[in-house]
């Protein structure tokens, strides 16, 4: 029997719950508030504000009950955005509540508040992919870009701790015509 990667895998049961129109995948908004200041952001930045004026947020309660239902519906996968996700305290037990519904986990990011304990966190949590931006290889660019000194090299060592505990690393990069000598560079 030839042996089944976990590619082959979900792409087999995407094609199968495309065909029976059955829930597989699901992108979830956790929040808004953000530590950057992209300068493609499509968030306001009333909006990506945090403090007392950041928008209103679901509770912990109202998204483990809306876990729960995509569980029962045949859900397969979430994958958690913002803003920010890990600008929210409770993000671990909201993957934690996903993963004992049985729901395969995927964060984007921009990866910028990745440190060592929260790769062991995600270790522990069993999630196997993070989807982060990198805006360029030149720092100087990234960080104009993101508008955060500082932030290039917080999001590189972030990706170097997500593979050395062998989490899968997805990036990527919208070109601007600030980074667009960079793009074919990160792909490198
Ligand atoms: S990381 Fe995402 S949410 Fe934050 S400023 Fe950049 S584009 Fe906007």
């Amino acid at each position: 029997m030839k042996e089944a990667t976990l590619k082959n895998f979900t792409k087999r049961l995407s094609q199968r719950t495309c065909e029976g129109r059955k829930l597989f995948s699901v992108m979830f908004e956790l929040n808004w508030r953000c530590n950057l200041d992209c300068l493609f952001c499509y968030l306001t930045y009333a909006e990506r504000a945090t403090g007392p004026s950041q928008k209103p947020e679901m509770t912990t309660e109202q998204i483990s009950e809306i876990l729960r239902q995509l569980a029962e519906e045949g859900c397969y996968r979430v994958a958690f955005t913002g803003g920010e996700i890990f600008l929210r305290k409770d993000l671990y037990e909201i993957i934690a509540c996903a993963r004992r519904f049985g729901l395969e986990v995927t964060l984007l990011t921009s990866g910028s508040l990745i440190d060592e304990a929260a790769v062991q966190k995600l270790k522990e949590l069993g999630v196997r992919r993070c989807s982060l931006s990198f805006h360029a290889m030149d720092e100087e660019i990234f960080d104009q870009v993101t508008q955060r000194k500082g932030s290039y090299r917080k999001v590189r060592r972030a990706v170097e701790l997500l593979l050395a505990a062998n989490i899968e690393v997805e990036l990527k990069t919208l070109g601007t015509t600030l980074n667009k000598e960079e793009i074919i560079k990160v792909n490198e």
